[in-house]
Protein backbone atom coordinates (compact mmCIF):
# COMPACT_ATOMS: atom_id res chain seq x y z
CA UNK A 1 0.00 0.00 0.00
CA UNK A 2 1.45 3.16 -0.77
CA UNK A 3 0.19 6.49 1.46
CA UNK A 4 -2.84 7.55 -0.31
CA UNK A 5 -3.82 3.78 -0.57
CA UNK A 6 -3.50 3.40 3.54
CA UNK A 7 -4.91 7.37 4.00
CA UNK A 8 -8.21 6.42 2.44
CA UNK A 9 -8.08 2.77 4.16
CA UNK A 10 -7.76 4.43 7.56
CA UNK A 11 -10.99 6.84 6.68
CA UNK A 12 -13.03 3.42 5.32
CA UNK A 13 -12.67 1.09 8.12
CA UNK A 14 -11.03 3.15 11.27
CA UNK A 15 -12.70 5.15 14.02
CA UNK A 16 -11.94 8.80 13.72
CA UNK A 17 -10.10 9.26 16.97
CA UNK A 18 -7.41 10.70 15.68
CA UNK A 19 -5.82 13.90 14.48
CA UNK A 20 -3.84 12.05 12.81
CA UNK A 21 -0.19 13.84 11.07
CA UNK A 22 0.41 12.48 7.25
CA UNK A 23 2.94 10.06 7.41
CA UNK A 24 2.59 6.45 7.48
CA UNK A 25 5.37 4.88 9.43
CA UNK A 26 6.52 0.86 7.75
CA UNK A 27 10.06 0.40 9.53
CA UNK A 28 12.36 2.05 11.50
CA UNK A 29 16.28 1.48 13.42
CA UNK A 30 17.22 3.73 16.20
CA UNK A 31 15.48 6.78 16.46
CA UNK A 32 15.31 6.51 12.52
CA UNK A 33 11.72 5.66 10.77
CA UNK A 34 10.90 5.12 6.96
CA UNK A 35 7.55 5.97 5.68
CA UNK A 36 5.44 4.10 2.95
CA UNK A 37 6.86 6.13 0.45
CA UNK A 38 10.53 5.55 1.67
CA UNK A 39 10.49 8.88 3.22
CA UNK A 40 13.09 9.35 5.92
CA UNK A 41 12.35 10.35 9.66
CA UNK A 42 14.14 11.36 12.90
CA UNK A 43 11.46 10.51 15.73
CA UNK A 44 11.49 12.75 18.45
CA UNK A 45 8.50 11.01 19.69
CA UNK A 46 9.26 7.45 20.39
CA UNK A 47 5.56 6.86 19.84
CA UNK A 48 4.71 9.09 23.17
CA UNK A 49 7.18 7.84 25.05
CA UNK A 50 6.99 4.34 24.58
CA UNK A 51 9.91 3.26 22.54
CA UNK A 52 12.35 3.62 24.90
CA UNK A 53 15.10 1.48 23.16
CA UNK A 54 14.64 2.86 19.52
CA UNK A 55 13.29 0.87 16.77
CA UNK A 56 14.23 -2.76 16.76
CA UNK A 57 16.86 -2.26 19.31
CA UNK A 58 18.79 -5.60 18.91
CA UNK A 59 18.84 -6.98 22.58
CA UNK A 60 15.11 -5.81 22.31
CA UNK A 61 14.25 -7.64 19.19
CA UNK A 62 16.19 -10.95 20.23
CA UNK A 63 14.34 -10.93 23.56
CA UNK A 64 10.63 -10.30 22.38
CA UNK A 65 11.52 -12.81 19.13
CA UNK A 66 12.58 -15.56 22.09
CA UNK A 67 10.13 -15.14 24.14
CA UNK A 68 7.48 -15.43 21.33
CA UNK A 69 9.10 -18.95 20.63
CA UNK A 70 9.40 -20.48 23.96
CA UNK A 71 5.36 -19.14 25.55
CA UNK A 72 3.45 -16.21 24.22
CA UNK A 73 0.57 -16.20 26.85
CA UNK A 74 -0.53 -18.19 30.06
CA UNK A 75 -3.66 -17.23 31.88
CA UNK A 76 -3.11 -15.49 34.97
CA UNK A 77 -4.28 -18.50 36.48
CA UNK A 78 -0.52 -20.06 36.51
CA UNK A 79 2.65 -18.61 37.91
CA UNK A 80 4.94 -17.51 35.49
CA UNK A 81 8.52 -16.36 35.90
CA UNK A 82 8.60 -13.37 33.78
CA UNK A 83 6.32 -11.91 35.81
CA UNK A 84 8.18 -12.74 38.86
CA UNK A 85 11.31 -11.00 37.55
CA UNK A 86 9.38 -8.04 36.06
CA UNK A 87 7.68 -7.41 39.59
CA UNK A 88 10.86 -8.27 41.45
CA UNK A 89 12.98 -5.61 39.22
CA UNK A 90 10.06 -2.90 39.33
CA UNK A 91 10.78 -3.26 43.10
CA UNK A 92 14.09 -3.23 43.24
CA UNK A 93 14.43 -0.15 41.02
CA UNK A 94 11.49 1.60 42.76
CA UNK A 95 11.78 0.68 46.69
CA UNK A 96 8.15 -0.48 46.27
CA UNK A 97 6.91 -3.55 47.85
CA UNK A 98 4.22 -5.28 45.29
CA UNK A 99 2.97 -4.84 41.90
CA UNK A 100 0.07 -5.72 39.49
CA UNK A 101 0.84 -6.00 35.64
CA UNK A 102 -1.50 -4.70 33.68
CA UNK A 103 -1.67 -3.66 29.88
CA UNK A 104 -2.25 0.28 29.45
CA UNK A 105 -1.81 3.31 31.66
CA UNK A 106 -5.24 3.68 32.17
CA UNK A 107 -5.50 0.79 33.79
CA UNK A 108 -2.44 1.15 36.08
CA UNK A 109 -4.15 4.30 36.83
CA UNK A 110 -7.40 2.01 37.42
CA UNK A 111 -5.85 0.05 39.67
CA UNK A 112 -3.86 2.60 41.82
CA UNK A 113 -7.99 3.99 42.31
CA UNK A 114 -8.94 0.58 43.19
CA UNK A 115 -6.20 0.70 46.03
CA UNK A 116 -6.86 4.13 47.07
CA UNK A 117 -10.66 3.17 47.74
CA UNK A 118 -10.16 -0.24 48.91
CA UNK A 119 -7.55 0.82 51.59
CA UNK A 120 -10.03 3.36 53.09
CA UNK A 121 -12.80 1.49 53.02
CA UNK A 122 -11.28 -1.35 54.73
CA UNK A 123 -9.73 0.40 57.44
CA UNK A 124 -12.57 3.49 58.07
CA UNK A 125 -15.74 2.07 56.03
CA UNK A 126 -17.72 3.89 53.91
CA UNK A 127 -17.29 8.08 53.34
CA UNK A 128 -13.91 8.57 52.91
CA UNK A 129 -13.36 8.04 49.04
CA UNK A 130 -12.61 11.16 47.46
CA UNK A 131 -9.11 11.32 45.18
CA UNK A 132 -7.40 14.45 44.78
CA UNK A 133 -6.09 15.26 41.37
CA UNK A 134 -4.57 18.10 39.81
CA UNK A 135 -6.09 20.63 37.06
CA UNK A 136 -4.96 20.45 33.85
CA UNK A 137 -3.47 16.87 34.58
CA UNK A 138 -3.92 13.65 32.43
CA UNK A 139 -4.62 10.33 33.74
CA UNK A 140 -6.19 8.04 30.40
CA UNK A 141 -9.32 7.80 28.23
CA UNK A 142 -11.29 5.33 30.50
CA UNK A 143 -14.71 6.92 32.23
CA UNK A 144 -12.59 6.71 35.31
CA UNK A 145 -9.48 8.29 34.51
CA UNK A 146 -10.90 10.87 32.58
CA UNK A 147 -13.02 11.83 35.44
CA UNK A 148 -9.65 11.89 37.37
CA UNK A 149 -8.22 13.76 34.50
CA UNK A 150 -8.31 17.53 35.60
CA UNK A 151 -9.70 19.32 32.62
CA UNK A 152 -13.03 19.91 31.92
CA UNK A 153 -12.50 19.33 27.87
CA UNK A 154 -12.56 15.37 28.78
CA UNK A 155 -15.36 15.52 30.79
CA UNK A 156 -18.25 15.97 27.80
CA UNK A 157 -20.37 13.79 26.28
CA UNK A 158 -19.73 10.26 28.26
CA UNK A 159 -21.98 10.94 31.25
CA UNK A 160 -22.31 9.89 34.11
CA UNK A 161 -18.67 10.08 35.00
CA UNK A 162 -17.33 8.07 38.34
CA UNK A 163 -17.47 10.37 41.07
CA UNK A 164 -15.11 11.43 44.02
CA UNK A 165 -12.69 12.83 42.13
CA UNK A 166 -11.92 17.03 43.60
CA UNK A 167 -9.26 19.24 41.18
CA UNK A 168 -6.23 21.19 43.23
CA UNK A 169 -3.99 23.58 41.79
CA UNK A 170 -0.71 22.42 40.91
CA UNK A 171 2.05 24.17 43.21
CA UNK A 172 -0.65 25.99 45.15
CA UNK A 173 -0.20 24.43 49.27
CA UNK A 174 -2.99 26.70 50.40
CA UNK A 175 -5.77 25.13 47.92
CA UNK A 176 -4.47 21.83 48.93
CA UNK A 177 -4.85 22.41 52.47
CA UNK A 178 -8.38 24.07 51.32
CA UNK A 179 -9.01 20.59 49.87
CA UNK A 180 -8.02 18.39 52.14
CA UNK A 181 -11.00 17.15 53.82
CA UNK A 182 -11.93 13.65 56.54
CA UNK A 183 -13.14 12.26 53.30
CA UNK A 184 -9.96 12.13 50.98
CA UNK A 185 -8.07 8.94 50.98
CA UNK A 186 -5.65 10.49 48.16
CA UNK A 187 -3.56 12.53 46.49
CA UNK A 188 -2.81 11.24 42.81
CA UNK A 189 -0.64 13.31 40.26
CA UNK A 190 1.79 13.51 38.07
CA UNK A 191 5.03 15.03 38.87
CA UNK A 192 5.67 17.13 35.15
CA UNK A 193 2.05 16.96 33.85
CA UNK A 194 2.81 15.23 30.25
CA UNK A 195 -0.18 16.25 27.82
CA UNK A 196 -0.91 19.47 30.13
CA UNK A 197 2.42 20.72 28.66
CA UNK A 198 5.55 19.60 30.49
CA UNK A 199 4.83 21.37 33.35
CA UNK A 200 7.11 20.09 36.16
CA UNK A 201 5.50 20.28 40.18
CA UNK A 202 7.74 22.55 42.40
CA UNK A 203 10.15 20.26 44.69
CA UNK A 204 8.18 22.50 47.89
CA UNK A 205 4.89 21.80 46.80
CA UNK A 206 5.70 18.17 46.67
CA UNK A 207 7.10 17.63 49.51
CA UNK A 208 4.33 19.37 51.62
CA UNK A 209 2.10 17.63 49.77
CA UNK A 210 3.60 14.28 50.93
CA UNK A 211 4.08 15.15 54.57
CA UNK A 212 0.68 16.29 54.47
CA UNK A 213 -0.73 13.05 53.17
CA UNK A 214 1.20 11.10 55.66
CA UNK A 215 0.21 12.66 58.40
CA UNK A 216 -3.61 11.79 57.81
CA UNK A 217 -3.04 8.27 56.37
CA UNK A 218 -4.02 9.63 52.61
CA UNK A 219 -1.89 7.81 50.20
CA UNK A 220 0.45 9.46 48.26
CA UNK A 221 -0.02 8.28 44.42
CA UNK A 222 2.34 9.27 41.55
CA UNK A 223 0.83 8.81 37.72
CA UNK A 224 4.36 7.94 36.03
CA UNK A 225 3.25 6.52 33.07
CA UNK A 226 4.51 9.38 31.14
CA UNK A 227 7.88 10.73 33.85
CA UNK A 228 8.81 6.87 34.69
CA UNK A 229 11.35 4.34 33.06
CA UNK A 230 14.21 6.76 32.80
CA UNK A 231 12.59 9.29 30.66
CA UNK A 232 13.33 11.83 33.21
CA UNK A 233 17.14 10.74 33.97
CA UNK A 234 16.13 8.70 36.97
CA UNK A 235 14.24 5.48 36.56
CA UNK A 236 11.17 7.26 38.13
CA UNK A 237 10.90 11.17 38.62
CA UNK A 238 9.62 11.09 42.25
CA UNK A 239 13.57 9.45 42.80
CA UNK A 240 14.27 13.25 42.48
CA UNK A 241 11.89 14.86 44.92
CA UNK A 242 12.87 13.01 47.85
CA UNK A 243 9.73 11.70 48.68
CA UNK A 244 8.63 7.77 49.32
CA UNK A 245 4.92 7.21 47.34
CA UNK A 246 2.63 4.86 48.59
CA UNK A 247 1.52 3.99 44.87
CA UNK A 248 3.11 4.36 41.27
CA UNK A 249 2.20 3.74 38.27
CA UNK A 250 3.77 3.59 35.20
CA UNK A 251 3.01 1.95 31.29
CA UNK A 252 4.46 4.09 28.28
CA UNK A 253 8.04 3.19 27.90
CA UNK A 254 8.23 -0.09 30.38
CA UNK A 255 7.94 -2.24 27.22
CA UNK A 256 9.79 -0.49 25.26
CA UNK A 257 6.86 -0.98 22.12
CA UNK A 258 4.81 -3.57 23.32
CA UNK A 259 1.46 -2.86 25.48
CA UNK A 260 2.47 -3.57 29.37
CA UNK A 261 1.75 -1.41 32.37
CA UNK A 262 2.30 -2.04 36.27
CA UNK A 263 1.09 -0.48 39.60
CA UNK A 264 3.45 -0.49 42.36
CA UNK A 265 2.40 -0.32 46.13
CA UNK A 266 4.58 -0.28 49.28
CA UNK A 267 3.95 -3.10 52.01
CA UNK A 268 1.30 -1.22 53.80
CA UNK A 269 -1.23 -1.89 50.83
CA UNK A 270 0.39 -4.96 49.65
CA UNK A 271 -3.12 -6.86 50.69
CA UNK A 272 -5.57 -4.13 49.45
CA UNK A 273 -6.14 -6.18 46.16
CA UNK A 274 -7.20 -9.31 47.50
CA UNK A 275 -8.12 -12.41 45.55
CA UNK A 276 -10.99 -11.78 42.77
CA UNK A 277 -10.64 -8.34 43.91
CA UNK A 278 -8.67 -7.07 40.31
CA UNK A 279 -7.79 -8.93 37.70
CA UNK A 280 -6.75 -8.84 33.74
CA UNK A 281 -6.84 -11.63 31.25
CA UNK A 282 -3.50 -10.24 28.97
CA UNK A 283 -1.66 -8.13 32.03
CA UNK A 284 1.58 -9.97 32.62
CA UNK A 285 1.88 -11.37 28.63
CA UNK A 286 5.29 -13.18 28.84
CA UNK A 287 6.37 -11.25 25.86
CA UNK A 288 5.29 -8.05 27.30
CA UNK A 289 7.63 -9.09 30.68
CA UNK A 290 10.10 -10.22 28.43
CA UNK A 291 10.71 -6.91 26.57
CA UNK A 292 9.95 -5.24 30.04
CA UNK A 293 12.99 -7.36 31.37
CA UNK A 294 15.29 -5.81 28.52
CA UNK A 295 14.00 -2.62 28.69
CA UNK A 296 14.67 -2.21 32.63
CA UNK A 297 17.94 -3.67 33.04
CA UNK A 298 19.24 -1.19 30.31
CA UNK A 299 18.12 2.31 31.16
CA UNK A 300 18.64 1.72 35.15
CA UNK A 301 22.14 1.77 35.33
CA UNK A 302 24.06 4.78 36.14
CA UNK A 303 26.01 5.42 32.55
CA UNK A 304 23.06 5.21 31.26
CA UNK A 305 20.74 7.48 33.38
CA UNK A 306 23.81 10.01 33.01
CA UNK A 307 23.77 10.02 29.50
CA UNK A 308 19.77 10.53 29.61
CA UNK A 309 20.94 13.33 31.91
CA UNK A 310 23.37 15.25 29.84
CA UNK A 311 21.11 14.39 25.96
CA UNK A 312 18.64 16.36 27.54
CA UNK A 313 20.66 19.19 28.72
CA UNK A 314 22.28 18.82 25.46
CA UNK A 315 19.34 19.41 23.88
CA UNK A 316 17.44 22.08 25.74
CA UNK A 317 20.87 24.11 25.46
CA UNK A 318 20.47 23.77 21.57
CA UNK A 319 16.85 24.95 21.60
CA UNK A 320 17.16 27.99 23.24
CA UNK A 321 19.40 29.36 21.12
CA UNK A 322 16.67 28.95 18.30
CA UNK A 323 14.54 31.60 16.47
CA UNK A 324 10.97 31.74 18.18
CA UNK A 325 11.77 29.68 21.15
CA UNK A 326 10.57 31.21 24.21
CA UNK A 327 11.61 28.78 27.02
CA UNK A 328 11.97 25.14 27.10
CA UNK A 329 10.95 23.16 30.05
CA UNK A 330 11.19 19.35 31.02
CA UNK A 331 13.66 17.21 32.54
CA UNK A 332 16.02 14.57 31.12
CA UNK A 333 14.66 13.41 27.89
CA UNK A 334 10.98 14.61 28.51
CA UNK A 335 11.31 18.29 27.14
CA UNK A 336 8.40 20.86 26.27
CA UNK A 337 9.30 24.35 24.19
CA UNK A 338 7.06 27.52 24.53
CA UNK A 339 7.39 29.15 21.08
CA UNK A 340 6.67 32.97 21.01
CA UNK A 341 3.41 32.54 18.13
CA UNK A 342 0.45 30.06 19.48
CA UNK A 343 1.78 27.81 16.74
CA UNK A 344 2.40 24.47 18.08
CA UNK A 345 0.58 22.36 15.85
CA UNK A 346 1.81 24.42 12.65
CA UNK A 347 5.20 23.54 13.66
CA UNK A 348 5.16 20.09 14.13
CA UNK A 349 2.84 19.43 10.63
CA UNK A 350 6.00 21.33 8.75
CA UNK A 351 8.66 19.53 11.13
CA UNK A 352 6.14 16.37 9.99
CA UNK A 353 6.74 17.48 6.67
CA UNK A 354 10.69 18.38 7.15
CA UNK A 355 11.41 14.75 8.04
CA UNK A 356 10.98 15.13 11.77
CA UNK A 357 8.67 13.45 14.27
CA UNK A 358 7.44 15.66 17.00
CA UNK A 359 4.93 16.40 19.54
CA UNK A 360 2.81 18.90 21.01
CA UNK A 361 1.05 19.09 24.36
CA UNK A 362 -1.09 21.94 24.52
CA UNK A 363 0.31 24.98 23.37
CA UNK A 364 3.93 23.45 23.56
CA UNK A 365 5.99 21.79 21.55
CA UNK A 366 7.14 18.21 23.08
CA UNK A 367 9.95 16.03 22.99
CA UNK A 368 10.26 12.39 24.00
CA UNK A 369 12.96 10.95 22.13
CA UNK A 370 13.90 7.65 22.64
CA UNK A 371 16.48 7.20 25.49
CA UNK A 372 19.08 5.41 23.34
CA UNK A 373 19.33 8.65 20.29
CA UNK A 374 22.25 9.30 19.14
CA UNK A 375 23.97 12.66 18.77
CA UNK A 376 24.16 12.44 15.27
CA UNK A 377 20.13 11.81 15.19
CA UNK A 378 19.92 14.73 17.83
CA UNK A 379 22.29 17.28 15.79
CA UNK A 380 19.88 15.77 12.21
CA UNK A 381 16.37 16.41 14.37
CA UNK A 382 17.17 20.25 15.31
CA UNK A 383 18.93 20.84 12.24
CA UNK A 384 15.20 20.42 11.01
CA UNK A 385 13.36 21.87 13.78
CA UNK A 386 15.59 24.87 13.26
CA UNK A 387 15.18 25.63 9.61
CA UNK A 388 11.51 25.27 10.58
CA UNK A 389 11.30 27.30 12.64
CA UNK A 390 13.35 29.83 11.11
CA UNK A 391 10.63 29.65 8.33
CA UNK A 392 7.78 30.03 10.10
C1 LIG B 1 -0.36 8.40 28.41
C2 LIG B 1 -0.72 8.65 29.83
C3 LIG B 1 -1.74 7.91 30.46
C4 LIG B 1 -2.61 6.92 29.72
O1 LIG B 1 -1.89 5.83 29.27
P1 LIG B 1 -2.56 4.83 28.18
O2 LIG B 1 -1.54 3.76 28.02
O3 LIG B 1 -2.80 5.63 26.95
O4 LIG B 1 -3.82 4.35 28.78
C5 LIG B 1 -1.95 8.13 31.81
N1 LIG B 1 -1.21 9.02 32.51
C6 LIG B 1 -0.23 9.74 31.94
C7 LIG B 1 0.56 10.68 32.77
C8 LIG B 1 0.03 9.60 30.58
O5 LIG B 1 0.99 10.33 30.01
Amino acid sequence: MNFEEIQSGEQQYLMHTYGRFPAALVKGKGATAWGADGKEYIDFTSGIGVNSLGYCDEGWVQAVSNQAATIQHLSNLYYSPLQVDTAKMLCDLSGMDKVFLCNSGAEANECAIKIARKYSFDKYGKGRQKILTLQNSFHGRTVTTLAATGQDVFHNFFFPFTEGFDYILANDIEDFRKHLTEDVCAVFMELIQGEGGVLPLQQEFVQAVAKACAGQDVLLMIDEVQTGISRTGDVFCYQHYGIMPDVVTSAKGLGGGLPIGACLCTEKLQNVLSGGTHGTTFGGNPIACAAALEVLSRVSTPEFLTSVREKGEYIRSRLKEMPHVKDVRGQGLMIGIVTEKDNARQVASACVEAGLLILTAKTLLRLLPPLTISYEEIDKGLSILQTVLEAL
